[in-house]
């Protein structure tokens, strides 16, 4: 069998070729980066669950009509998404401070944000995805005026939505990453989300304890990030484990588990 077409490696995932013009195959790796790939690691079974997680998510973000890359879950590690131009922006949304906004303007980690904010960055590796402002957008004409519109407004949707999502299973949604693409029509194109929607690149604290649920875990050196990770596939229903969706804390998921 002829060896599939690599397009792109990025971090975490690898872009292959898809079967049908137009598609492609969306691999997610166990790799793991953090500061901008200043550190490097490997979560076991990390690249199952976000495929998991992100086809879930995804899902239901089609079935509110976001409009998305997503065709369908092909295995454990790959899925069929559509091929689109992505957009060189990264849309940070956060409802809670932590992270690089917490360090930027001294707000102490866990403080609840009086609105929703939406931040972006320049996607640029060698610059380390600087943070920049609509202005800059516009400036160098990132994407039009229309289609930062069509972002803002699927940005705070998807908010609104997974926010609600996490809250049924008692995930804190603190903030999230979410990228963008052009899907051309003939002479004309839309935008539509892209990219994953997973731990990776959401900050997800256990809504009793505040325990991190999410990437941190690894940036910080926490340990436990394939239980984190498993965590919330667990609660939103997507590991077969008996069916048994209670929501636990970590110490007592382990301690039940051990058992
Ligand atoms: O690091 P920072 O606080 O700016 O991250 C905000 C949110 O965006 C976090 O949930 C983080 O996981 C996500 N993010 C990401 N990829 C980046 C930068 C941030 O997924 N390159």
């Amino acid at each position: 069998m002829a060896r599939r077409r690599q397009i792109y490696e990025g971090k975490a995932k690898i872009l292959y070729e898809g079967p049908e013009p137009g598609t492609l195959i969306q691999y997610f790796k166990d790799d793991a980066t953090a500061f901008n790939a200043q550190k490097r690691g490997t979560i076991n079974g990390k690249g199952v669950l976000n495929n998991r997680i992100s086809e879930h998510v995804f899902t239901l973000l089609g079935n509110i009509g976001v409009p998305h890359h997503f065709i369908r879950r092909l295995n454990m590690r790959e899925q069929l998404i559509r091929q689109v131009e992505i957009v060189p922006i990264e849309v940070i949304v956060r409802n809670v401070a932590a992270g690089t906004l917490s360090k930027r303007l001294g707000i102490e980690e866990g403080t609840q944000l009086p609105r929703t904010l939406i931040e972006y960055c320049y996607k640029d590796d060698a610059l380390g995805d600087p943070l920049v402002a609509e202005e800059h957008i516009a400036c160098f004409s990132w994407c039009s005026q229309d289609e930062l519109h069509d972002i803002q407004d699927m940005a705070i949707r998807i908010n609104d939505f997974m926010s609600g999502m996490f809250a049924a299973v008692g995930i804190r949604l603190v903030d999230f990453k979410l990228e963008f693409g052009r899907l051309y029509e003939g002479d004309f194109s839309r935008i539509i989300l892209a990219d994953e929607i997973s731990p990776d690149g959401c900050r997800l604290w256990d809504m009793t304890t505040n325990e991190k649920l999410d990437k941190d875990r690894f940036r910080r050196d926490l340990g436990g990030e394939v239980e984190a990770y498993q965590e919330v596939a667990r609660r939103l229903g997507l590991l077969p484990e008996g069916g048994d969706h209670t929501v636990l804390d970590l110490d007592s998921h382990r301690k039940k588990r051990d058992k």
